[in-house]
């Protein structure tokens, strides 16, 4: 229980951030047990109850807040771990190099993105619409607080996005990408994948092993069988 004084006619989405919770991060509000919107005016001694994502009740048929359809995203600079295991996973993450907050939210907005930032005041930013603030600063377990955010689990295609620009790879013949190769992978390996974008070339090579490792540990603590 938060008591706040309101000197003025303030929007419950002011009140609840001035408390520390972006927007993005709730996903149902009731004052005096009705459920409303952002910019409901809160009038003094309202009673206010908050309820964020996690654990929603599919049961309760209130004014939800919050998306769940929302399936791809922008990441800011801070996040390159989290933006390419995502990618790793097969999600479609915008991740605009060297942009400046006004960009994100452009990029957000412009192709309806939920925004992922560990920077609040960002995240509590009237334009932005759906986002996340992942808690950890591990980015193995921002991917899983992701994924189960925005129920992601039954959608993972490893190895179907390019890690450097986030394009869908395809396959490749393996005489179409041959005078890329060094002479080891030219003998050793016959799947491929071509980024169409940046041409980056994928095969399962050595690193692939430590790379599905990863995978196989992210799903299994997602609770997905590997
Ligand atoms: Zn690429």
């Amino acid at each position: 229980m938060i008591e706040r004084g309101l000197p003025e006619k303030t929007s419950i989405k002011d009140t609840i951030e001035s408390c520390g919770v972006p927007h993005p991060e709730v996903d149902l509000i009731l004052v005096d047990k009705q459920s409303v919107g952002f910019d409901h005016t809160l009038a003094n001694d309202a009673n206010v109850e908050v309820f964020p994502v996690e654990n929603r009740d599919t049961n309760q048929t209130e004014k939800r807040l919050q998306s769940l359809g929302i399936k791809i995203f922008v990441t800011d600079g801070h996040l390159g771990g989290l933006t390419r295991n995502l990618r790793l996973l097969g999600f479609d993450v915008a991740y605009p190099k060297n942009a400046d907050d006004r960009q994100l939210l452009e990029v957000m907005g412009r192709e309806n993105r939920a925004l992922l930032t560990r920077d609040r005041r960002l995240l509590m930013h009237g334009i932005v619409r759906y986002g996340y603030y992942p808690r950890s600063q591990n980015t193995d377990e921002q991917t899983i607080e992701v994924v189960r955010r925005f129920e992601l689990s039954e959608l993972i295609a490893p190895f179907t996005r390019c890690l450097r620009c986030n394009a869908p790879l395809e396959e490749a013949a393996k005489a179409d990408v041959i005078d890329k190769l060094e002479p080891l992978t030219k003998i050793y390996y016959d799947q491929f994948r071509r980024c169409p974008d940046c041409k980056q070339i994928y095969w399962p090579g050595s690193h692939f092993p430590k790379l599905q490792k990863r995978i196989e540990e992210i799903r299994s603590r997602i609770g997905l069988k590997a």
